[in-house]
């Protein structure tokens, strides 16, 4: 079942052409990750699915539905970024269930659902702490309740580990991986990072100066790479 689907998408920034024709079809359930060098566009890419970016032509549709015209908070989706900015006067607790206060959840709603995402990210201890007693990788599990307690069809990374150190970063990969077989969504993940592309996705998609150049699983990238720029990216990890 088809859960995201890009069609023909394109994105220019004052006649700069960004992303320059993109197609892609997301299946319900899957892991995609986005790789590509700095400045190819996934961000841009990310933040068009999200609706915090016009798309200049081309459609999204998410679960049967074009959304092109859906502001972000009616898409059903959910976005973690690399800076996460938590509320350092408030606890734990109140920075999880913040979205929900916006959206006005009735209050015993709200108590459910923060505690399913703390019980899921292993935060049941620290509900009651404030961000800054708390360790990297559990801010970052803080920052990724905020996106699981809205409940979306789709959550968004966009380079959620880069500021945090080699091993604390492997850890929360394999975190990651864990909660996405325990929620079953459909996950889209973009880094730089070939290890993190080769080892957390069950689909690659590799872009190069807003275009696809392949997509594939770990396996077909790197066995079967489309072109030198595929093999050069997905063979040479740093
Ligand atoms: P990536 O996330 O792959 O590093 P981005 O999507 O952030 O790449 O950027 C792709 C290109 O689009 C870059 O050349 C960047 O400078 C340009 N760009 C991104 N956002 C804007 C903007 N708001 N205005 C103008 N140019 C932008
Ligand atoms: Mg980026």
């Amino acid at each position: 079942m088809s859960e995201l689907t890009l069609s023909s998408l394109k994105k220019s920034f004052a006649g700069t052409d960004v992303i320059k024709g993109v197609d892609l079809d997301v299946t319900q359930g899957e892991f995609v990750v986005f790789v590509g060098p700095s400045g190819c566009g996934k961000s841009t890419l990310l933040r068009m699915i999200a609706g915090l970016e016009e798309v200049t032509s081309g459609e999204i549709v998410i679960a049967g539905k074009t959304v092109n015209d859906l502001p972000p908070v009616k898409r059903g989706i959910a976005m973690v970024f690399q800076s996460y900015a938590l509320y350092p006067h408030m606890s734990v607790y109140e920075n999880i269930a913040f979205p929900l206060r916006v959206e006005k959840l009735p209050e015993d709603q709200v108590r459910t659902r923060v505690s399913e995402a703390a019980r899921v990210l292993q935060l049941e201890s620290r509900l009651q702490q404030r961000p800054g007693t708390l360790s990297g990788g559990q801010r970052q599990r803080v920052a990724i309740g905020r996106a699981i307690v809205r409940e979306p069809r789709i959550f968004l990374f966009d380079e959620p580990l880069s500021n945090l150190d080699a091993a604390l970063r492997a850890d929360m990969r394999i975190e990651l991986t864990r909660l996405h077989k325990k929620l079953g969504a459909t996950m889209i993940y973009v880094t730089h990072d070939q290890v993190e592309a080769l080892t957390m996705a069950d689909k690659i998609v590799v872009l190069n100066a807003g275009r696809i150049e392949q997509v594939g699983s770990p396996l077909d990238l790197y066995h079967r790479p489309a072109n030198r720029f595929v093999a050069g990216f997905i063979g040479n990890p740093k």
